[in-house]
């Protein structure tokens, strides 16, 4: 599984950037996060401290590579 900022749910409240201990959420031009799934230790701390419910874990066989 991975990760990932449903950004019709983000509200760009940066709140995530700050929880994650590895560095790999960002802020991109639209204002929303982006999580660099390069450096994402699937922690799921950005999720549980999300306050719009806006990072979901995406289940193995929909992650497409
Ligand atoms: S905490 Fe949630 S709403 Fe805030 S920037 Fe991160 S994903 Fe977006
Ligand atoms: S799951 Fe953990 S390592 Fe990955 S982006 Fe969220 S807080 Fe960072």
């Amino acid at each position: 599984m991975k990760f990932e900022v449903n950004k019709s749910k983000c509200a760009g409240c940066g709140a995530c950037l700050r929880a994650c201990p590895h560095g790999a959420i960002k802020i991109g031009e639209d204002g929303k996060a982006f999580i660099d799934q390069s450096k994402c230790k699937k922690c799921g701390k950005c999720q549980r401290i999300c306050p719009f419910d806006a990072i979901e874990e995406i289940p193995e066989e929909e992650v497409k590579t």
